[in-house]
C-alpha cells in the first residue's frame, strides 16, 4: 500500500503556486488544501486536509483543491471561493456569498469538485509571507509585512518579493572570501557562485563587491585595532587574528608612545577609569615586543620579559564573558610625576637603616593549626611576589599532651629584609574536631592573618603595606649594593 502511495504521489505533477492573500476590506480568512469531505461534514471542522497562511507559496499536485474562505465586516459577510491547481497556478472553480459560514450547499459542491485522489495530495510549503518589514534580497526593494515571501535556506530566512526569483544556487550558507573581490560574505549575505577553476564547487560571492571589501568578518562592536591601538568604531572593522580597522583607516597616534591592552583584575576595575596614571606589570605575549627601554617607572622584573611601568589608561570596555579590559599606553614623564615622587617618598619611608638587631616572630599553634614565615626576594609572574619560607624553630615546653595548645614556632628576622607572616587566629572552629577527622590532619581550623613586615632599627617588628614592598624591591638592589 505505501508503495503504491509513492509511486503515484511522485508521478504527480508539482505546481508552484502562490495562496491567495486577503482580499481588500476582509478582516480575517483561511486557507485550506482538502483532502476529503467526509459524508456527514455539516461544517468547516468536518473537511479533511492542510491549513497553509494566505500568501504563502507552496508546490500543489496536479487536480488539488484549495479552499479560501475570507470575512467581511459592516455588513457582515463571507466569501468563499474554490480553487483547483492548473498548469498555470490555482485557477477559481466556485465562488458563494453567504450571511454565514460555509453550509451544506457548499459541502456538497465541495464534494463534487474533490479529486479521486485527493486523500493523497500533499502539499510542500516553498515560503511563507514575511512577518516582518525587510528589503528584498534580490533587487533591494522594500517590502512591507506579507508582502514578500520569506524562504527557508541552509542559511537561515531569505526574503525576496513576489516576482524576484531565490538565486538558482542559493544563497551562501556559509561565511567566506569573495570569489570575485576576495572580500568577506557573511553568511546568508551574498550568493553561492562556482568557484572559478575548481569544477564542481561553489564559493560565496558578494551580489555587488563592495568598493572597499573587508579582508575579515566585519565586528560588530567597538573595540581597538592591534596595528595601531586605537579605537575602532562599531562596524567599521574586520577581525583577522585580532580586530582591525578597515584597510587604509589605520591611523597610528601621535605620540608615540607604546600602547596596549591588559584584563583588568576584578576587584579593581573601579580604578581604571580613562585618564589614571597606575602603575601596572606588563609580560609581553609570544612574539610582542618588549617595552622600550627609559619609560617613565619602567622596571625589568625577570629575565621573561616581565616588567613595571607607569601607564596612563585611554579606554575600558568589556568583553562579552564578563571581564574589563584597558587600553593603555605609557605614561609621559609629566603624567607620572606624582606617581613617581608618592613612590619615592614611600621607598624612603621604607628605607633600611643602620639596625643591626635581629628580631624573634613568635607564632602559637592553634589546635595544631601552624603559621609560617617567608622572606619576600623578588617578583614572581604566578604569584606577584617570589616567597623563600623559612624553618622555624619549635618549643614544646609548654605544650599539651596531644600537641594542640602551648607548642611555639619561631624565626629570626633580620633588618634590611622584609618578610610575609601568617599566623593562626583563634579560636577554632565549635567542631573542629569533627572537621579535621573528615578533611584529614592538614584541613585548617582557624582563620588566618597575614601580614607584610620588616624590622626597625630598634629591632622591633613592624607591619607595612604591600605598597612598601613594592617599593622596598624596587630600590632593594641599590640599597643592598
Ligand atoms: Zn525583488
Ligand atoms: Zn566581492
Ligand atoms: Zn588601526
Amino acid at each position: 500500500m505505501n508503495d503504491v502511495r509513492t509511486a503515484a504521489h511522485t508521478a504527480a505533477p508539482s505546481v508552484p503556486a502562490d495562496v491567495p492573500v486577503l482580499p481588500r476590506g476582509a478582516v480575517s480568512g483561511w486557507r485550506l488544501v482538502v483532502t476529503a469531505v467526509p459524508a456527514r461534514a455539516r461544517d468547516v471542522r468536518d473537511l479533511d486536509g492542510r491549513w497553509l497562511a494566505p500568501g504563502a507559496r507552496a508546490a500543489f499536485p496536479a487536480g488539488a483543491l484549495v479552499l479560501a474562505v475570507d470575512t467581511h465586516q459592516a455588513p457582515r459577510r463571507w466569501t468563499i471561493t474554490a480553487l483547483r491547481t492548473t498548469q498555470d497556478g490555482l485557477g477559481e472553480v466556485g465562488r458563494w456569498e453567504r450571511r454565514s459560514p460555509l453550509g451544506r450547499r457548499e459541502i456538497t459542491a465541495l464534494r463534487t469538485l474533490l479529486a479521486p485522489d485527493a486523500t493523497r495530495h500533499t502539499v510542500r510549503v516553498l515560503a511563507e509571507p514575511n512577518r516582518a518589514p525587510a528589503d528584498c534580497h534580490a533587487c533591494g526593494a522594500p517590502l512591507s509585512v506579507d508582502e514578500g515571501l520569506a524562504y527557508r535556506t541552509p542559511a537561515g530566512h531569505v526574503i525576496t518579493c513576489r516576482p524576484c526569483p531565490v538565486p538558482a544556487a542559493g544563497v551562501n550558507p556559509a561565511a567566506g572570501r569573495c570569489a570575485r573581490c576576495s572580500g568577506w560574505v557573511t553568511t546568508g549575505e551574498g550568493l553561492l557562485v562556482p568557484a572559478p577553476g575548481e569544477p564542481g564547487r561553489y564559493r560565496p560571492a558578494h551580489r555587488a563587491c563592495p568598493d572597499e571589501p573587508l579582508p575579515g568578518p566585519p565586528l560588530r562592536a567597538a573595540t581597538w585595532c592591534v596595528e595601531c591601538r586605537t579605537t575602532v568604531p562599531a562596524g567599521t572593522g574586520y577581525w583577522h587574528r585580532g580586530p582591525h580597522h578597515a584597510p587604509g583607516h589605520c591611523a597610528l597616534p601621535a605620540d608615540g608612545l607604546p600602547r596596549w591592552s591588559v584584563r583588568v583584575p576584578a576587584r579593581e576595575s573601579s580604578d581604571w577609569a580613562p585618564g589614571q596614571v597606575r602603575r601596572i606589570r606588563h609580560t609581553p605575549q609570544a612574539g610582542e615586543p618588549l617595552l622600550p627601554e627609559g619609560l617613565p617607572g619602567g622596571r625589568i622584573l625577570a629575565d621573561t620579559g616581565y616588567m613595571t611601568v607607569l601607564a596612563h589608561v585611554l579606554d575600558t570596555r568589556t568583553t562579552g564573558g564578563g571581564a574589563t579590559l584597558a587600553l593603555i599606553r605609557a605614561a609621559t614623564w609629566r603624567e607620572a610625576a606624582p606617581l613617581l615622587a608618592a613612590e619615592l617618598d614611600q621607598a624612603l619611608a621604607t628605607r633600611p637603616d643602620g639596625g643591626t638587631f635581629l628580631a624573634r616572630e613568635v607564632v602559637e599553634r592553634i589546635c595544631g593549626d601552624r603559621g609560617w614565615v617567608a622572606e619576600i626576594t623578588g617578583h614572581d609572574l604566578r604569584h606577584g611576589l617570589s616567597r623563600e619560607f623559612l624553618c622555624p624553630q619549635t618549643d614544646y615546653d609548654q605544650a599539651d599532651a596531644c600537641g594542640y595548645h602551648g607548642v611555639l614556632d619561631a624565626w629570626t628576622l633580620r633588618p634590611r629584609r622584609v618578610y610575609e607572616v601568617s599566623r593562626p587566629v583563634g579560636p577554632p572552629a565549635k567542631n573542629w574536631r569533627a572537621v579535621r577527622s573528615r578533611l584529614g590532619r592538614g584541613a585548617r581550623v582557624t582563620a588566618e592573618h597575614r601580614a607584610f613586615v620588616r624590622v626597625t632599627a630598634e629591632g622591633d617588628i613592624v607591619e607595612i603595606t604591600e605598597e612598601e614592598v613594592q617599593a622596598w624591591l624596587a630600590a632593594a638592589l641599590e640599597w643592598m649594593s
